[in-house]
């Protein structure tokens, strides 16, 4: 339960491959009305985690509560 910590998707970069989607366990994304992932439950993103950062074939992918 993190809700110091969840994706932010910059869809400026996203091309809608969904990996982000399919890999998470916790339901963190819904697949939006575009085709693109959207973060419809980010209190249930884990603190620290960065496995959908890790599998983004763009980089689309930063965190809410990440140090700059
Ligand atoms: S950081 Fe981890 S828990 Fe949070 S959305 Fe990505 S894969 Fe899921
Ligand atoms: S893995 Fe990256 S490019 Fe693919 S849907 Fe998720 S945010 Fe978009």
């Amino acid at each position: 339960m993190a809700k110091n910590w969840y994706p932010i998707i910059d869809y400026s970069k996203c091309i809608g491959c969904l990996t982000c989607y399919n890999f998470c366990p916790h339901k963190v994304f819904e697949v939006g009305s575009d085709g693109k992932p959207v973060v419809v439950r980010p209190e249930n993103c884990i603190e620290l985690c960065r496995g959908c950062q890790r599998i983004c074939p763009v980089e689309a992918i930063t965190y809410f509560g990440e140090k700059k």
